[in-house]
């Protein structure tokens, strides 16, 4: 692996680690605070809000029902024989809708007879099963209780009664009395958690059986039947801890309790640990993948300056900086190329040519450096224009110039390079620049078997200081 890749990779391992790293401990912290949040914060809150909402909507028709238990007229009513309908059916239609009951109702213990806002409807009977209910709250010892009931004929929505005892001026027990509310708005904010915050909010009596929660409790029945809370039923109801952690289903639940006194519920309010989590793991695969994504652009944005810098470099180090020509470093390796194709029989001809302008100095001396340079520029362009593309030319040194033609036969490359004289003699920009022609003398070899890189460049170099003697302006050929 080159360098260049090495850096490349351990760049790539350490941008990568260090991310990676960063959106772990950020997550840990995550989890970690929100948990914290979770237990000391919203979770109180919450059940706390939850209770309020529940004591408002509980309490008022309890107050009204003891009010119902304890009015002086029903009990008159009741110990006079229950003897006109009328007044009983006015007094309950009045409650029902002065504090807007869903229903209010009178069941005497003389004739078992249910009134409600309509008259009497209904004679209860020990052994209706639906009516079990009232012979069971008649030999409790409770003065009220709240029972939670999916009612059929009132729409299968549910409807919480008070059932209230009324008793007589000597405490015996002669009715029971109370109101009946819808739980409609009580299980849409139920819904509501579940759905805003997650939470599972659900009721469970004395007995422990789960009376009021959410289509989405994945738990039915009594606690004492479900693994996690069973284990932790006693601690409940003990009232001693307000928060607990449990597993059901190989789900960790955080579960905070609240014991409505009036009511005599308690109240559940319960979270899935790893539900709760979800976001946190969501924004942590997001972060993962942003993260990801970054340094991988990083690192190509690193590659593509890498190569822009290398490509200078390269440049730099073939190139003349003047004239854009091969430099002599340059040159010296494709001739070496060029040379082994021809040792190894790959290439028929290599021929070499070196220039060199004559009297120069004088250019530089007369006209200044850069009307030199400018020569030299002038030059090169003319050099390349009357050149091929596999031909390759390049700055030998200060005013002197090389070529190599490929498998070109050697009258050509005569021919070539008398031209390239008698070009530049003639060429018009020059001619301006200069006011006077510029020529130049050239000294040409075609490599022989015998002949090392070496052995040619001193040939031709040779040829070329010839030129020079002879008058300079001409071309020798060795
Ligand atoms: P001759 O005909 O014998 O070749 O004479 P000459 O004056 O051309 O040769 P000489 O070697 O004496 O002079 C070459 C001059 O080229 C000397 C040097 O200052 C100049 N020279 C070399 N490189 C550069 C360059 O990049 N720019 C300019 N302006 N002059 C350069
Ligand atoms: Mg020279
Ligand atoms: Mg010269």
């Amino acid at each position: 692996m080159s360098l260049k890749y090495k850096i490349i990779a351990v760049i790539t391992v350490l941008l990568l680690s260090a991310s990676i790293l960063s959106c772990v401990i950020n997550y840990r912290i995550d989890v970690r605070n929100t948990q914290e949040q979770l237990k000391n914060i919203s979770l109180p809150l919450s059940i706390d809000n939850i209770y309020t909402e529940i004591q408002q909507r509980m309490i008022e028709p309890l107050i009204v029902s003891s009010l119902m238990a304890n009015d002086t007229f029903v009990k008159d009513w009741l110990l006079e024989g229950e003897k006109d309908v009328k007044p009983i059916k006015k007094y309950l239609k009045e409650i029902q809708n002065k504090y807007g009951m869903f229903t209010a109702f009178l069941i005497s213990d003389f004739t078992k007879n249910y009134y409600h806002s309509k008259g009497l409807i209904d004679n209860v009977n020990k052994n209706n099963s639906e009516d079990t209910w009232f012979f069971d709250f008649e030999n409790k010892a409770d003065l009220y209780e709240i029972n939670l009931d999916y009612n059929k004929h009132l729409g299968s929505s549910l409807v919480m009664f008070i059932n209230y005892k009324v008793k007589d001026y000597t405490n015996k027990l002669i009715a029971t009395i109370g109101v009946g509310i819808r739980l409609l708005d009580i299980e849409d904010m139920l819904h509501e958690f579940k759905k805003k915050y997650r939470y599972n909010v659900y009721f469970v009596n004395g007995e422990g059986e789960i009376i009021l929660f959410t289509p989405e409790l994945n738990k039915r029945g009594n606690i004492s039947n479900i693994d996690g809370l069973k284990q932790i039923k006693s601690d409940i109801f003990a009232k001693k801890l307000k928060q607990f952690e449990y597993k059901y289903k190989n789900k960790e639940y955080l579960l905070s309790c609240k014991y409505i006194e009036k009511l005599k519920l308690y109240l559940f309010v319960e979270i899935d640990k790893n539900e709760y989590m979800k976001d946190l793991n969501k924004t942590f695969f997001i972060n993962l993948f942003v993260s990801i994504l970054v340094t991988f652009l990083i690192v190509l944005i690193i590659i593509y300056t890498i190569n822009i810098y290398q490509k200078q470099l390269e440049q730099l180090a073939e190139e003349d900086s003047l004239t854009g020509l091969a430099n002599r470093r340059k040159f010296n390796e494709e001739f070496e190329y060029m040379y082994n194709l021809y040792c190894r029989g790959n290439l028929k001809k290599l021929s070499l040519v070196l220039i060199d302008i004559d009297d120069f100095k004088k250019i530089n001396d007369t006209l200044g450096h850069l009307t030199g340079d400018k020569v030299l520029i002038r030059l090169s362009v003319i050099l390349k224009q009357h050149l091929r593309k596999t031909e390759i030319v390049a700055r030998w040194g200060g005013e002197e110039f090389a070529i190599l033609l490929v498998n070109t036969e050697k009258e050509e490359a005569i021919k070539i390079a008398d031209k390239l004289r008698e070009v530049v003699k003639e060429d018009k920009i020059l001619n301006e620049i200069l006011e006077t022609q510029m020529t130049i003398s050239l000294g040409l070899g075609e490599l022989c078997n015998e002949d090392s890189q070496d052995g040619l460049i001193g040939k031709v170099d040779t040829a070329l200081y010839e030129a020079k003697n002879s008058g300079k302006d001409q071309l020798i050929v060795v």
